[in-house]
């Protein structure tokens, strides 16, 4: 097993602590640009190694059952570093082990395709084949959020397509990450084929978006870093899936239940810390009375505590002063007008989950993205109005509509920009296969979900053959 940026090859090493009670959970080698490079190198020295699709699907799928059976201490490393409660890191695991076997099944198939060469005045007697090859070797940066289904995301496309990938996850995370890179050599995972890296991440990006034998770099976090980075990255493929600032969209038909159930969970899940949480909540006005009522009903029953209790429902946020920065946001919202419904109360980096109500549409809490649990409600009075707040943020990730009027869903389809709508789903909606990914400053329209990142990681090659039947 070799994982670049041991202790032997690093300076110095970086703590992990727990957010919610600030014990050192684990500390990492902090690898500097050289480690980087020597990681790189000691992965492109030689070919990769070339499994068979029967190899990969087998690996993959004892990666999952690693992850299956280990799903309980897994879940308790990421909870520890991250502060996400158990309910939310077991969830995650699911979604993981979801990740990797379709990325198993995918093997099977691929895209390649014929064409006839006898066509057109010059058209020849042959036949035109494609099949996909692997792009080189892909360098992969993600965000705390999911510690651990974040990098499977990276992951799983690359080993189902043989492709060699290295991965800096977040500093704030990183154990559940080099735990499951221990887990993908356990299950038979040429180390050729994976290193995990932490340390700085200006200098591990440096050499990601310099270094020659990278030939695609792909990164989750935020616009800002994100925009950095394509810049940097100079002539190689670079997939950004950025922030989001999804919004739940209420008409006046809707079950204002069935909508406030759907609000609280979206809001609040991961403590709010979702690329796709429900982030504003723009409800039509001759219910909004109604549908804040219902929220806060909902809200009553999370449970915001120690993540590592059983019965928590919502753990903390990444740390301290990520939840300072989310309490100023609704303090300046109260400030602009907002009606205090619940929650703004903080201890360290645990916040209550939050409802404003009648709040203004400038505000920072919702011109911004906010990343914790905040439910935050705009009123609007009719679909001209909702359509022109959803598209006023820099944002276009997804979004979530509640209404059975078939003429506002394909009004609300046609006209919001955004990568994904959901009608009386949650905008983090999606199935591990399905294409997802955003536009605006969300993303530049790439999509990933496991097949869509396997045709990311691959170039098409032709081959033409001589076919003498026409
Ligand atoms: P971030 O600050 O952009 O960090 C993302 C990754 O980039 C981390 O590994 C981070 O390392 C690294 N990084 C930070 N500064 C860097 C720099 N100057 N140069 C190179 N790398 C750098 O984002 P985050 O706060 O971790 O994550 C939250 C964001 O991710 C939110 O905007 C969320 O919406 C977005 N997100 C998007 C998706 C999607 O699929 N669209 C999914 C999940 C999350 P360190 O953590 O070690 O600093």
């Amino acid at each position: 097993m070799w994982i670049a940026g041991e202790a032997q090859f690093a300076a110095s090493m970086l703590d992990v602590h727990d957010p919610y009670s600030g014990r050192l959970v684990g500390r990492v080698p902090a690898a500097g640009k050289e480690q980087v490079t020597e990681a790189i190198e000691r992965m492109t020295r030689q070919s990769p190694p070339k499994l068979s699709r029967q190899q990969r699907s087998v690996i993959l799928r004892r990666i999952a059952d690693i992850i299956r059976r280990e799903t309980d201490s897994l879940a308790r490393l990421n909870t520890a570093e991250s502060g996400l409660c158990l309910k939310d890191t077991r969830y995650e695991a699911a979604r993981s082990i979801d990740v990797l076997n379709l990325a198993a099944d995918a093997t099977s198939f691929d895209d390649s395709a014929v064409f006839p060469g006898s066509v057109g005045a010059n058209g020849k007697p042959r036949r035109i084949f494609t099949h996909r090859e692997s792009i080189g070797l892909v360098a992969a940066i993600t965000p705390f959020n999911h510690p651990l289904n974040q990098v499977v995301h990276k992951i799983a496309p690359a080993i189902a397509t043989n492709t060699p990938i290295i991965v800096k996850p977040s500093e704030k995370t990183p154990l559940t990450a080099l735990r499951l890179a221990e887990i993908c050599y356990e299950a038979g995972l040429p180390p050729e084929l994976l290193s995990v890296v932490t340390g700085n991440p200006i200098e591990i990006a440096e050499v990601f978006t310099s270094h020659p034998a990278v030939a695609l770099l792909s990164f989750t976090g935020s616009p800002t870093v994100g925009k950095r980075l394509i810049q940097q990255a100079g002539y190689r493929r670079v997939v950004v899936e950025l922030g989001g600032n999804d919004p739940l969209i209420v008409m006046e038909d809707a079950d204002v239940e069935a909508a406030a159930e759907l609000a609280a969970n979206g809001a609040y899940g991961n403590s709010g810390q979702r690329c796709t949480a429900v982030k504003r909540i723009l409800v039509q006005r001759g219910i909004a009375d109604a549908f804040v009522a219902a929220l806060e009903r909902r809200t009553q029953r999370f449970v915001a505590a120690d993540p590592a209790d059983e019965r928590t429902d919502i753990g903390t946020v990444i740390d301290e002063p990520a939840a300072v920065q989310i309490a100023r946001r609704i303090a300046d919202a109260i400030g602009a007008g907002a009606r205090l419904v619940a929650g703004h109360r903080r201890d360290g980096a645990l916040l209550q989950p939050t409802i404003l109500d009648h709040v203004p549409t400038g505000c920072e809490l919702v011109a911004e993205e906010t990343f914790g649990p905040v439910a935050p409600v705009i009123r609007f009075d009719g679909i001209d109005e909702a359509v022109s707040i959803s598209n006023g943020t820099r944002y276009g990730l997804s979004s979530a509509i509640c209404t059975n009027r078939i003429d506002w869903i394909s009004r609300f389809v046609s006209d919001l920009r955004v990568g994904s709508v959901n009608v009386w789903e949650v905008p983090g909606y999606r199935s591990e296969a399905s294409p997802f990914g955003g536009v605006k400053d969300s993303g530049l329209g790439c999509k990933e979900g496991v097949v869509e990142a396997m045709r990311l990681y691959t170039t098409v090659k032709t081959l033409s053959l001589p076919w003498p039947h026409p």
